[in-house]
């Protein structure tokens, strides 16, 4: 299949200060001009769709026609399997119209205690990121990235941001909360995906529709 190359100045699709934050991040080996949905005033589009590729697709389509730009959107949220896939879609949610996540974070751990849910193997869980490019000609292109690992007993960490701090994933011995930005969403110099969710997704983005900055 054929990708189309991003060049030029490119809207990032979010009004969540996390996500930006690491798409600009991620972003920044290809030198390509970017602009925040926030920055330019566009609204949030509701977002009604049953997957997160829909979410994200809803997202940036809206930033393109408003913007006359391409669009970069992130749809994405933490599965739990004892919880039956929640908050999933409803990661945002979870936190309440003020985003705080203190509540969100205690409400998943008395979920799973009300469940029986208390040793390693009962709190699996993992991140999805849907990542959309919208072009304002109606081309779009989607990459999908998941790291799974658990759900520790209680918040570690301060970094990161929404359910970073309880979340570990597998094969390493912090969560994310307790990670930098580099461990959780760095791509390795040699080329290989990155650990997070998203880190995974923009490594295919970026093998696609990316080229490095001379
Ligand atoms: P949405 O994609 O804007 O609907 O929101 C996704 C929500 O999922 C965020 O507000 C966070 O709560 C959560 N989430 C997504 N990615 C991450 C991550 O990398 N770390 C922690 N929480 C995340």
């Amino acid at each position: 299949m054929s990708h189309r190359l991003l060049t030029g100045k490119v809207v990032i699709a979010t009004h969540n200060q996390g996500k930006l934050r690491e798409m600009r991040e991620l972003m920044k080996p290809y030198g390509i001009a970017l602009v925040s949905a926030g920055e330019l005033g566009l609204p949030e589009p509701v977002e009604d769709g049953h997957m997160f590729a829909e979410n994200a697709a809803i997202k940036a389509v809206a930033a393109a026609k408003a913007s006359g730009l391409p669009a970069l959107s992130d749809d994405s949220g933490i599965c739990i399997d004892a919880l039956d896939g929640a908050p999933g879609l409803f990661s945002a949610n979870w936190a309440g119209p003020g985003k705080d996540f203190a509540p969100a974070l205690a409400r998943v751990q008395s979920e799973l205690a009300r469940r029986g849910a208390i040793a390693p193997e009962k709190r699996r869980a993992h991140f999805v990121s849907a990542l959309v490019i919208a072009w304002p000609d109606g081309h779009q292109e989607l990459f999908e990235g998941r790291v799974f690992g658990e759900i520790v007993q209680a918040p570690q960490g301060t970094g990161g941001f929404g359910y970073d701090p309880i979340f570990r994933p597998d094969g390493h011995d912090k969560t994310f909360g307790e990670m930098t930005s580099e461990e959780k969403h760095g791509i390795p110099a040699d080329g290989s995906p990155g650990l997070s969710h998203r880190a995974r997704a923009f490594h295919d983005l970026a093998r696609a529709c990316l080229r490095a900055a001379p």
